[in-house]
């Protein structure tokens, strides 16, 4: 979708601080960053919202959340801790309407959130 952010970070149309990318997920820094990490974890193929997801998407949310673990573990936070979370719609905070997995950590993250 060439109107799409995340899509157009993908094709490496807009620039991004990537960090890993293989043939189904791309990381990145997120621009506005909550935490000492904060990263995306994106599908390279569009799916708007978890409400769009078919049953054969569940293997790459699968995959993202692998994604997340490892690089929170490459980079040292593994067992102190980490938070995954995909928002869905207005009403949880979406505003990029490409399925991502925020992957936060390096301080105490407050439950319940915001
Ligand atoms: P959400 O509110 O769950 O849809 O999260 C969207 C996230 O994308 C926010 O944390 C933004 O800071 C982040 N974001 C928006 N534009 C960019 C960009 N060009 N590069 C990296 N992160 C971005
Ligand atoms: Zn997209």
């Amino acid at each position: 979708m060439s109107s799409c952010l995340f899509c157009r970070i993908v094709a490496a149309e807009i620039p991004a601080k990537v960090i890993y990318q293989d043939a189904d997920v791309v990381a990145f820094e997120d621009i506005n960053p909550q935490a000492p990490l904060h990263c995306l974890i994106i599908p390279r193929r569009h799916i708007a919202t978890l409400n769009d997801m078919q049953v054969e998407d569940a293997a790459i949310v699968g995959t993202m959340q692998y994604r997340a673990a490892q690089i929170a573990r490459e980079r040292g936070y593994a067992d102190g801790g980490f938070r995954t979370v995909i928002n869905c719609n207005a009403d949880a905070g979406q505003t990029v309407f490409h399925i991502h997995l925020h992957l936060l950590a390096g301080r105490i993250l407050h439950w319940p959130p915001g």
